[in-house]
C-alpha cells in the first residue's frame, strides 16, 4: 500500500489516494502514458498549465534492491510534440519510496515560483522560491540544504528549466548529495518551470513497508548474487559506460564532428583518450573514483567520479553519452575538456545529448571551429544567463538547425540522436526511429549487434523485442543497465514484485506491460498527429557514406512502421489482447 499525491499548484491543495496491489507495479513510463492517453491530452501545448508532470516510481522504492530505484517523469514533451518520459538514478524515487508514496502529479501552475517540501509522513507544504531563482543547480541545491537539512533529496528546476529552455532537465541527487542525476530528456524541466515550481524537497526516511518484507530481502540477495557473476555487469562496474566510446569508436559508430565521421582515432594504431580504458586508467591515477552507484543499493555502480590533475573532484558523473554528444561531436579529444563541460552543463541542468548536437551545428555551420572549448564554454555561459543567444540555443539541435537553415540535423522528432550513428548501429537506429519518445537509445539499445546482411524486418523485430524489455523496466523503476540478469530472470524480478506488493502477477506480466506501455505511447503520438515522416531519419544518414565502415543508413520510417505494426499485433495475441495493448484499455 502506498499514497499518490495530486498536487493542484494553482489552488495549492493536495489529494491523496492509497494505491495497493498491481496498481503499484504498473508504474512509470507505463502511468505516465496511460494517464496522458487517458486524459486524452495530445493535443495541449505542453507550456500551458493542463499539462500534467507526473512524479512515478516502482514498486520497489525505498529499498536497497540493486538499481531498482529510478524516477520516471514524464509529460507531453515540448521539445518532441508527444509523449515523454524521462527516468534518471539518484536519490529522490528512493526518497518518496521511503515517505510511503509511489508517486505525484504537478498539476496546473503556481502564480508564485515555489518549493515543495515532502516530510518523511508524507505532508506537503510549498515554500517562497525567491532565494533560489536563477542560480545554478549546485548553488541551489546547497541552499536548499541550508533550509531543510542534508536528510532530504532534491529535485531542481535550473535557470534554464526556469525560463523553459527546451533542453532543461530536472537534476536530482545523488547518495553524496550532488544534484547531477538528471532526467535530461525531453524538455521535463521546462514543463517545471512552466509550472513555477523550483524544487523538490523530499525526506529521507527508512526502507517503507512490504507486503513480504523477508521475501523481498531474498530477493535482493539473490538479484546482487546474479549480478555479481555477470561478466557484463562486471564489465560496466569495472569502465563505466565510458567503455562504449571503445567499442562504439571501433565499431566506427561514434558521433564525430556533427556525425560526419565514425571512428576519432584507429585504435590499433593509437590509444582513444576518450574512451573509458584510458578514462580509468588517467582517472585511477589522479585518485578518482572509478566507480560510483547512482542510487543506495546499486551493485552495478556503473558511475564514476572524475578527477583534475591535482586530484580534485571535476564531475560526476562522466558517461559515455556526454562524452559522444559533447564530447568527439563537438571535436573534442581531451576528457578533462569533456569534464568541464559537464560540470557547466549540470549546474544548468541541461541535457548534454541535446547540447552537444546544438553547439556542433554552429561548429560546422563555421560559426566556430570544431574542438574550440572557449566557444563552448561561452556559448553555455549565454545559456546559462538566457540572452537572445543563450535562449535560441537552449532550445535544442532541431530548432538551431532550422533557423540557421541547416540540413545535416541529426534529430528524430526534434531530438537530438543518441551518440550511436544509425548507419553502424542499426537495432538501435530503428528504436531511435521508431519509439514515440524522440530520438533516444534509452528506449531500445542494442550497440554491439551483429546487423550485417539481416533484413530490416529481422532488425526491426530485435529492436521491438528490446524495445518492450526496456519499457517494462523503465515502469518498474528498474536501471536498464541490470538488463543482462533482470531480462532472463522474469521470475526472479516479478517473484519480488509480488512479496512486495501482495499480488499474484505471472511470469509474463512484464512483457505484457512493456507491450502496453509501447502501444499506449505509439496511440499518444498518432492522436499527436505523428506520421512515418517523423519517424524517418535526416536524408544525410542515407547519402553521405560514414568511415572507415562506408555505410549508409538502409532502414525507411514506411517499412519499419509496416514491420513494427506486425510486431505489435502478434504481440497483442500472445498476450491475449485485443488488437493492441491499447484496446484491452478502450
Ligand atoms: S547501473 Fe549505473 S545508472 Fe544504473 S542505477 Fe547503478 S549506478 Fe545508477
Amino acid at each position: 500500500m502506498r499514497d499518490y499525491l495530486t498536487i493542484d499548484l494553482a489552488g495549492k491543495t493536495v489529494e491523496r489516494e492509497t494505491w495497493t496491489g498491481e496498481q503499484l507495479a504498473r508504474a512509470g513510463r507505463y502511468y505516465i502514458a496511460k494517464t496522458m492517453v487517458e486524459r486524452g491530452l495530445a493535443k495541449i501545448d505542453p507550456f500551458s498549465p493542463e499539462n500534467p508532470l507526473i512524479f512515478s516510481v516502482g514498486p520497489f522504492a525505498g529499498s536497497n534492491m540493486s538499481n531498482a530505484n529510478r524516477i520516471s517523469i514524464g509529460c507531453k514533451s515540448p521539445l518532441t510534440g508527444g509523449i515523454k518520459e524521462a527516468n534518471a538514478g539518484g536519490t529522490f524515487g528512493f526518497a518518496l519510496g521511503q515517505a510511503e508514496l509511489c508517486g505525484l502529479t504537478l498539476e496546473n501552475a503556481s502564480d508564485d515560483w515555489t518549493v515543495i517540501y515532502i516530510t518523511k509522513e508524507g505532508d506537503v507544504s510549498f515554500h517562497d522560491a525567491s532565494p533560489y531563482m536563477g542560480k545554478g543547480v549546485i548553488e541551489s541545491a546547497a541552499l536548499l540544504h541550508d533550509e531543510f537539512g542534508e536528510k532530504v533529496s532534491l529535485a531542481i528546476c535550473g535557470p534554464v528549466g526556469e525560463y523553459q529552455g527546451l533542453m532543461a532537465g530536472i537534476s536530482m541527487s545523488d547518495p553524496e548529495g550532488r544534484p547531477v542525476r538528471i532526467a535530461a530528456r525531453g524538455g521535463v524541466g521546462a514543463v517545471m518551470g512552466a509550472k513555477k515550481v523550483k524544487a523538490l524537497v523530499c525526506d529521507k526516511n527508512k526502507m517503507p513497508t512490504y507486503h513480504d518484507r523477508r521475501g523481498v530481502m531474498k530477493a535482493v540477495k539473490e538479484y546482487g548474487a546474479k549480478l555479481k557473476e555477470d561478466a557484463a555487469v562486471q564489465n560496466l562496474g569495472a569502465k563505466g559506460t565510458a567503455l562504449v566510446a571503445d567499442v562504439m569508436n571501433s565499431m566506427g559508430g561514434l558521433p564525430v564532428r556533427n556525425f560526419s565521421g565514425g571512428q576519432l582515432v584507429d585504435s590499433t594504431k593509437e590509444r582513444m583518450r576518450m574512451g573509458g580504458d584510458f578514462i580509468r586508467e588517467q582517472n585511477m591515477e589522479r585518485g578518482g573514483t572509478p566507480t560510483h552507484a547512482c542510487m543506495p543499493g546499486c551493485m552495478i555502480k556503473c558511475s564514476n567520479i572524475y578527477a583534475d590533475k591535482d586530484g580534485n573532484e571535476m564531475v560526476s558523473p562522466l558517461e559515455y553519452e556526454t562524452i559522444g554528444l559533447l564530447g568527439t561531436n563537438c571535436g573534442l579529444e581531451d576528457p578533462d575538456h569533456v569534464a568541464k563541460l559537464n560540470m557547466t552543463a549540470n549546474d544548468l541542468g541541461v541535457d548534454t545529448i541535446e547540447l552537444g548536437a546544438t553547439l556542433a551545428l554552429l561548429m560546422e555551420k563555421g560559426v566556430a571551429e570544431f574542438g574550440d572549448v572557449p566557444f563552448m564554454e561561452a556559448a553555455l555561459e549565454d545559456i546559462r544567463v538566457g540572452n537572445e543567444r543563450g535562449k535560441m540555443l537552449s532550445d535544442g539541435a532541431a530548432r538551431v538547425g532550422e533557423k540557421l537553415g541547416m540540413t545535416r540535423v541529426p534529430v528524430i522528432k526534434k531530438q537530438a540522436i543518441s551518440a550511436y550513428d544509425p548507419r553502424v548501429i542499426e537495432v538501435t537506429g530503428i528504436s531511435m526511429m521508431s519509439t514515440a519518445q524522440g530520438a533516444d537509445h534509452t528506449t531500445g539499445n542494442l550497440p554491439t549487434h551483429d546487423c550485417d546482411g539481416k533484413s530490416t524486418e529481422e532488425l526491426v523485430g530485435e529492436s521491438m523485442t528490446v524495445q518492450m524489455l526496456c519499457a517494462a523496466a523503465d515502469s518498474v523503476g528498474l536501471c536498464l543497465f541490470g538488463r543482462s540478469v533482470t531480462n532472463i530472470n522474469h521470475d526472479l524480478v516479478v517473484g519480488a514484485i509480488n512479496d512486495a506488493i501482495g499480488t499474484e502477477l505471472p511470469n509474463t506480466f512484464l512483457k505484457e506491460l512493456g507491450v502496453e506501455t509501447l502501444a499506449l505511447e505509439e496511440k499518444f503520438n498518432d492522436d499527436a498527429g505523428f506520421n512515418a515522416e517523423d519517424d524517418e531519419l535526416p536524408e544525410f544518414f542515407y547519402k553521405e557514406n560514414l568511415a572507415p565502415s562506408d555505410k549508409t543508413a538502409r532502414h525507411h520510417a514506411n517499412e519499419v512502421r509496416a514491420h513494427r505494426a506486425d510486431w505489435m499485433a502478434n504481440a497483442a495475441v500472445e498476450f491475449g489482447l485485443t488488437q493492441s495493448g491499447a484496446d484491452r484499455l478502450y
